[in-house]
């Protein structure tokens, strides 16, 4: 039977006589061979969005079905590639047919022609399920890729190659099941819109440092947690997703860049692949896999580029990888998706949204977590951490996307219009922001940083919190009114926000910070605090607390390179002894 098109609507078309086609089928269309996938059946009628430009196509001509879904390739040669949303490598497309990427071209997502070193950890004989290690290919410096059993294969090795040169699709071991003998190439495929099956879910117990203060210290993440960052357009997005592409202590990065930024191909292709690990000093590209729709690529890919991206995140963590995912921006894959749903004439919800877009947006994010995976010991962890940019119409947070983010993710950081144009970078509002891991991480944070680090960071937050209340007075009946401890802590505040909050991504010693100096910059500026507190009490003038010159040194503390910790120390003495010569010479 030969499905005809009936109907097109931009990247949308009707196909009939498809009865034979099931939900999420990709199908080629017309002789060019067009890739689409079905997203809905209706009788004999299927509704295809097809993830090339659709122009020229009409009634009458061909679909036919591949009999399989939308699926992705995973094997080497994912790292330090550059895909669309449907896991086409925009490199080779580029190369073949420019800047506007052709129609109908065949390729695979992996290089099926390349050779990679297959290393054995196995030998004949061993008996195996899913997920086991076969054998790794040292894919970059930076990446070790680990070669499992594919999912649904068990039984025991009957051959496997010794160390060889091998393609992904080249056979390197064979498994007798109770299916009969099966061969095992270095790649498998997985349905994108299924997650991959692990052994069982974990708590995430654990931080995803970033080196980034305002993050670590007042609303962490955690390894296998979701974070959303919202913001209006400039507000710094898209530098606090590369800033926790670098730094984040994940192993491997899934960067999906949505729709927002570059609208030509050349951009993403150089843009990102400029990105140094600072760690290794090599290209970030080495542990990352980047996918890219920009806005003038066909807009059903983007619909399922966040889907390919947490599929090819969920097979480096159960290599037993931590994984970093990041989707720049959550809000023009809404509108993806909203435009289809419209051409679907489906019943609009809030602003033409469909219904659904909470439920795709959950079924996003509930692929992240740390899991133990799939393997016969079972000890594997692995984990992927998500962050998600929203940038709403406006910064208006109250519209659908932000609303159904909000109502999944357990991290919240708020940019701030105000805040980035008074250039306070980055741009996260303390008072709007929250981590609902820190709770839980604070016990972590007190055991591997200083066990009173939980303490520091709810006075911190305590202190941020009584500005903001102070500031209201002041706007009433100006600063006369405060008293002395009052107007101490508006400075104090104020050096929590420039002297620790404020960080700049692009100065070589501030861009990322310890969790050790973290500790002890904080620490300076609250004994600070807490000092002068005492110095007032003991009848010290607030003028001379306030020009202590180590207050300067506290507020340069942030440049202290990392081999340098003792300088925190010093400046720690020169305080206590300030505060006391102060004592000394005014008090009682
Ligand atoms: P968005 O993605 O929200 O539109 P960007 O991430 O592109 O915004 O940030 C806009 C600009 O703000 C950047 O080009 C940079 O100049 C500045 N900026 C944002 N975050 C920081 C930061 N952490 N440190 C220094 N500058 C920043
Ligand atoms: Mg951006």
């Amino acid at each position: 039977m030969q499905g005809r098109i009936v109907k097109v609507s931009g990247p949308l078309i009707v196909a009939e006589n498809m009865s034979d086609v099931e939900m999420y089928d990709v199908v080629k269309v017309s002789s060019q061979k067009l890739i689409g996938e079905v997203i809905e059946l209706r009788g004999d009628k299927a509704s295809i969005q097809v993830y090339e430009e659709t122009s020229g196509l009409g009634p009458g001509e061909e679909v036919v079905s591949t009999g399989a879904p939308l699926s992705v390739e995973l094997g080497p040669g994912l790292i330090e590639g550059i895909f669309d949303g449907i896991q086409r490598p925009l490199k080779k497309l580029y190369d073949m047919t420019g800047e506007r990427i052709g129609r109908g071209v065949e390729v695979t997502a992996l290089d099926h022609d390349k050779k990679w070193t297959f290393v054995p950890k196995l030998k004949k004989g061993d008996v195996v399920s899913a997920g086991d290690v076969l054998g790794i290919v040292q894919e970059t410096p930076l990446v070790e890729h680990r070669i499992m059993v594919p999912y649904g294969i068990s039984g025991e090795i009957v051959e496997i190659c010794g160390e060889c040169e091998k393609t992904v699709v080249d056979v390197i071991a064979k498994i007798k099941t109770d299916k009969g003998v099966k061969d095992v190439t270095m790649m498998q495929k997985w349905p994108v819109r299924k997650g991959r099956p692990y052994k069982q879910k974990l708590t995430p117990s654990e931080p995803m440092v970033t080196g980034q203060r305002v993050i670590d210290t007042l609303f962490p993440i955690a390894k296998g947690g979701v974070a959303a960052v919202p913001g209006p357009f400039g507000s710094g997005k898209t530098v606090v997703q590369h800033q926790l592409a670098k730094w984040a202590d994940a192993q491997i990065i899934v960067y999906i860049g949505c729709g927002e930024r570059g609208n030509e191909m050349t951009d993403v292709l150089n843009e990102f692949p400029e990105l140094v690990d600072p760690k290794s000093g090599q290209p970030l590209m080495k542990r990352t896999v980047l996918i890219a729709n920009t806005s003038d690529m066909p807009v059903a890919a983007r619909e399922a580029s966040i889907y390919t991206g947490i599929t090819i995140a969920e097979y480096f963590r159960d290599m037993g990888y931590t994984v970093a995912i990041m989707a720049d921006s959550t809000s023009r894959w809404a509108e993806a998706l909203r435009e289809m749903s419209g051409r679907l004439e489906e019943m609009p919800g809030e602003e033409g949204y469909p219904a659904y877009l909470s439920s795709r947006l959950a079924e996003f994010y509930e692929r992240a977590g740390i899991v133990k995976t799939l393997s016969s010991d079972g000890q594997r962890i692995g984990a992927i951490s998500a962050i998600g940019a929203v940038s709403p119409p406006g910064g208006d947070l109250s519209e659908p996307v932000a609303q159904a983010t909000l109502r999944i993710v357990k991290v919240f950081w708020g940019l701030s219009a105000s805040l980035a144009y008074r250039r306070h970078f980055p741009a996260i509002d303390w008072i709007q922001s929250y981590s609902l891991y820190a709770d839980r991480l604070s016990a972590w944070y007190n055991e591997h940083v200083a066990n009173d680090f939980s303490k520091l960071q709810a006075d911190a937050m305590r202190i941020l919190q009584e500005e903001s209340e102070l500031d209201e007075i002041v706007r009433l009946v100006g600063m006369d009114a405060l008293s002395y401890k009052d107007r101490l802590t508006m400075e104090a505040a104020k050096s929590i926000r420039e002297d620790y909050l404020h960080q700049d991504a692009f100065h070589e010693v501030d861009t990322a910070t310890s969790l050790e100096k973290q500790y002890k910059m904080l620490k300076l500026i609250l004994d600070c605090y807490n000092l002068g507190i005492s110095a007032l009490n003991s009848d010290v003038e607030l003028d001379d607390i306030l020009n202590m010159p180590v207050r300067e040194k506290i507020g340069r503390s942030k440049y202290i390179p990392e081999t340098e910790m003792n300088k925190f120390d010093e400046i720690a003495r020169e305080l206590k002894k300030s505060i006391s010569d102060l004592a000394d010479k005014g008090g009682r």
